[in-house]
């Protein structure tokens, strides 16, 4: 087992910043495994899997930073200010993230709080949701013939309202929105008022890669009750675009809905 690194002469420690991959323990990066596995000090958020957690040695010292919507463990000010006091105390520190650390995970305010404390920061990458989720539910999210571009977008930005959502979605494109299950109407609504059609196909991929996982299909005018009616929880992803026709997926679209939409989305 590769150890996470020599520890460094000036006795601080190095910061790790991992990507724990959606849920399945079996996409973690074998970098993320060996630094799990060595690890003395694990700081993670909620969305990483217990079964990964589990890999951590059992004398391995575990913080829980978790953060959901609303409800803020800890605010990402003292996230980072724990991350530095650890490593400045000489600790190295596994900082274990749902996904990808760059990807939605606020990575890039935990690298450099540390190098502004002279801290070392490592990125280790991460399977992203997306990544996940598409390969969990035979999902491509670019397909000759469907889609030659792809976007990730966070459903909970603050520029919901003046973004231009129409740019990101549409024909021969993928729109994959993390974030997304509380604002999922109005981002339908959003997209629609923009101009995207309200039969555009849409899967909704809940716990991807985990045991529980759940896809859904649906039409972009269905989207906004269809998480309603399924009970859609957090984390689901929500990928908007003709590939979502590939999915394997419950196509929960009642069939009123589809008839007066006028398309077929199986
Ligand atoms: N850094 C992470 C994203 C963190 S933002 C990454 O790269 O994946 C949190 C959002 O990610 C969730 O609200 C959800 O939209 C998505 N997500 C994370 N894990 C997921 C999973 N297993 N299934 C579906 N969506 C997931």
């Amino acid at each position: 087992m590769a150890q996470a690194a020599p520890f460094s002469s000036d006795g601080v420690g190095t910061v790790y910043l991992v990507g724990a991959g959606p849920g399945d323990p079996e996409l973690l990066t074998v970098r993320a495994a060996r630094l799990i596995g060595g690890a003395s000090l694990i700081i993670h958020d909620g969305l990483v899997d217990t079964a990964i957690l589990a890999l951590a040695p059992g004398d391995a010292e575990m913080i829980c930073v978790a953060k959901q919507r609303a409800r803020h463990t800890l605010p990402q000010e003292e996230i980072n200010a724990l991350l530095v006091q650890h490593a400045l105390a000489g600790r190295d520190v596994v900082r274990l993230k749902g996904g990808d650390p760059f990807v939605f995970g606020r990575g890039g305010e935990e690298m450099e709080a540390c190098r502004a404390a002279g801290v070392r920061v490592e990125i280790v990458p991460g399977v992203s949701a997306a990544i996940g989720a598409a390969a969990a539910s035979s999902l491509p999210l670019t397909h000759r013939g469907f889609s030659s571009a792809v976007t990730f977008v966070a459903g909970q930005c603050k520029g919901l309202t003046e973004q231009n959502w129409a740019g990101l979605a549409g024909k021969d494109r993928t729109l994959v929105i993390y974030m997304g299950v509380a604002t999922a109407a109005g981002i339908a609504d959003k997209l629609i008022a923009d101009g995207l059609a309200p039969q555009t196909p849409v899967a909704v991929i809940e716990n991807a890669t985990r045991p529980d996982q759940r896809a859904l299909r649906t039409l972009l005018a269905d989207l906004g009750d269809l998480v309603t009616r399924e009970h859609v929880r957090s984390p689901a992803l929500i990928v908007v675009g003709e590939v979502a026709t590939l999915a394997d997926a419950l196509n929960a679209l009642p069939l009123s809905i589809r008839s007066s939409i006028g398309a077929d989305c199986s």
